[in-house]
């Protein structure tokens, strides 16, 4: 049976603790053995020299030789200690990031089952209702508009997943073409809004704002920050949308008014597989990988992402690249 990594964690972090504490004590013990001999040796070389049993040796000698033994000892200490220690923190730095990056992925695979099934549960319970009962018109547009739309969700999730692993094994080929993203933009925004038709978009895009760059890619990039900011915000307050022209480049900005992202986790989120909060008391769905892959669009790009507030409330995404 496998262990669950916070039981791991804490038991490795219990093991480098104790050894970190045994290496450093048989040090310093080590060390103050030397210390100790070396004095010893200096007396017995002082008697020697006072009884005259030690011929050829001045008292000055055998001082200078006990007092450089000293610095030499300490010396080789304080360099050990601190090789210990930068080694200690590499150690633990690791062995953290290790167990951190398992318990993502525990995480992603539990998301990711959940996910797969879910629309597919839904799309066939729609299509089965549609052919056994007889609805009136309305019901079944309904029906087919929330099949349509868990059909969509299988889809980005899909394209998340398959592109990010393609991207990372670097089997992705990333094309270079003349595009306007003013046009690709309100593409996504328009899908958006056909999926989403109760939500209001407050969107400001300049026209003829052209880019080289991989519309696929830029596509996914647009539609996870538009899915994020619905996710995670009211769903009667505005998602904003801005793109223009900014100095030798484009600035792509979505925005929301949502519970925001805290500061000291605005790094984070574009970690892979990162979901800020636990499994138990999440709400909203997802794989953590959407921030990610936009990251990494972006930068593919030549760009990159920040998240900063939006005022007065929630978190305004803006990606920078160059034109
Ligand atoms: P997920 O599939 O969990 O949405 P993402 O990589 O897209 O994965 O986002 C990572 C985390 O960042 C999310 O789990 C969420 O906690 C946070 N997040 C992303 N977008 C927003 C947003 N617009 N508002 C608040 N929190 C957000």
């Amino acid at each position: 049976m496998q262990r669950d990594p916070k039981t791991n964690l804490r038991r490795a972090t219990i093991v480098y603790w104790i050894l970190l504490f045994y290496i450093v004590a048989a040090l310093v013990w080590w060390a103050f053995l030397l210390i100790q001999q070396n004095d010893e040796i200096f007396q017995l070389q002082k008697q020697a020299i006072e009884s005259q049993k030690l011929a050829g040796q001045s008292l000055d000698a055998i001082e200078e030789q006990r007092k450089r033994n000293f610095a030499k000892y300490l010396g080789e200490g304080f360099f050990f200690m601190l090789m210990i220690l930068i080694g200690a923190v590499f150690i633990y730095r690791s062995v953290r990031r290790q167990i951190n990056v398992q318990q993502q992925q525990r995480n992603f695979l539990m998301a990711v089952t959940h996910e797969l099934k879910t629309p597919i549960a839904v799309s066939r319970l729609n299509l089965e209702t549609l052919l056994k009962y007889e609805l009136d018109e309305n019901k079944k547009e309904k029906l087919l508009q929330m099949t349509l739309q868990e059909n969509l969700r299988l889809d980005t999730l899909i394209n998340n997943i398959l592109i990010a692993s393609q991207l990372d094994g670097d089997s992705y080929k990333i094309s270079k073409e003349d595009i306007s993203l003013s046009d690709l933009l309100n593409d996504v925004v328009q899908q958006f809004s056909g999926r989403y038709p109760e939500r209001i978009i407050d969107s400001a895009v300049q026209e003829n704002v052209e880019i080289t760059g991989d519309p696929i890619l830029l596509k996914l990039l647009v539609s996870n920050l538009l899915e994020n900011a619905n996710k995670y915000s009211p769903k009667d307050k505005a998602i904003g949308v801005h793109l223009f022209n900014k100095n030798a480049g484009v600035l792509l900005e979505v925005s929301d008014n949502g519970s925001g992202i805290p500061a000291d986790e605005r790094k984070n989120v574009f970690q892979k597989f990162y979901r800020i909060g636990n499994e138990e008391t999440r709400r909203a769905q997802g794989t953590g990988l959407g921030l990610y892959l936009c990251k990494k669009i972006a930068e593919d790009h030549g760009g990159q992402i920040e998240v900063i507030d939006n005022l007065p409330q929630g978190s305004k995404f803006k990606v920078v690249i160059p034109s």
